[in-house]
């Protein structure tokens, strides 16, 4: 196992070494403090692209498109932007490149991420108990839902991906709608009034104009406004 890893993180040395420095993958600790500080320092950096992607209006556009859902479920997970992904893929292979992250560290992280996406984008209430307890070590249901709120003092807050201490650390944390987890609407305001979005139409709405008339801007729209299925 140490000598996979030992092969792995000579890849990302190697990375990191094109730029001068080896960065984590060649710090001379035990294999598994580079995994446990790698994990960490991989969720920060979703932290901060995804902060980024809330605040940076080009990048907003392509990310608006999951917040775009009136519902929250696991497919919310997988409800992306190609060229979002394309962008954080870009981002996160330079920073990776440029710490010397080690691979292993960015597959776990990877597995973890993927697994930990669809349960906190699940339609699951957790007794609040157990989600009090959760909410410290990782993102649950509840608390990313909040994310996913209409209102975008609630929408700009619990960027965190997995662990959601970066939330707390950097006052970003909400910890409850203000409405309530019951009432509290998800989706976007400049598309609340809307019609229901085709697969194409969310594919086009990066590059609209937003504050248009949507019979100008939505030409294949149903106008059919989508159910709130989330509680
Ligand atoms: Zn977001």
């Amino acid at each position: 196992m140490n000598l996979a890893f030992d092969s792995l993180s000579a890849d990302a040395i190697q990375w990191g070494g094109a730029l001068g420095w080896g960065g984590l993958a060649a710090a001379p600790w035990p294999t598994w403090i580079k995994l446990v500080v790698g994990v960490l320092v991989i969720d920060l950096l979703q932290y901060a692209l995804h902060v980024a992607a809330h605040y940076v209006p080009w990048w907003w556009r392509l990310h608006k498109i999951h917040h775009s859902d009136t519902s929250m479920d696991a497919s919310t997970a997988i409800r992306h932007h190609p060229l979002e992904l394309l962008v954080n893929a870009f981002v996160l292979v330079f920073l990776f490149a440029a710490g010397g992250m080690p691979l292993f560290a960015i597959l776990l992280y990877a597995a973890l991420q993927q697994v930990h996406a669809l349960f906190c984008h699940a339609n699951l209430g957790l007794p609040p108990a157990v989600d009090r307890w959760l909410r410290q070590v990782l993102i649950t249901p509840d608390m990313h839902a909040v994310h996913h709120s209409i209102r975008m003092d609630e929408g700009n807050s619990n960027f965190g991906m997995v662990f959601p201490w970066w939330d707390r650390l950097f006052r970003s944390y909400c910890a409850q709608p203000a409405q309530g987890h019951q009432a509290m609407r998800m989706g976007i305001a400049e598309l609340a009034a809307g019609p229901r979005l085709s697969l194409l139409d969310l594919l086009w709405l990066p590059f609209w104009k937003v504050g248009q008339a949507w019979a100008q801007t939505v030409p294949k729209s149903t106008g059919r406004r989508s159910p709130n299925k989330r509680r």
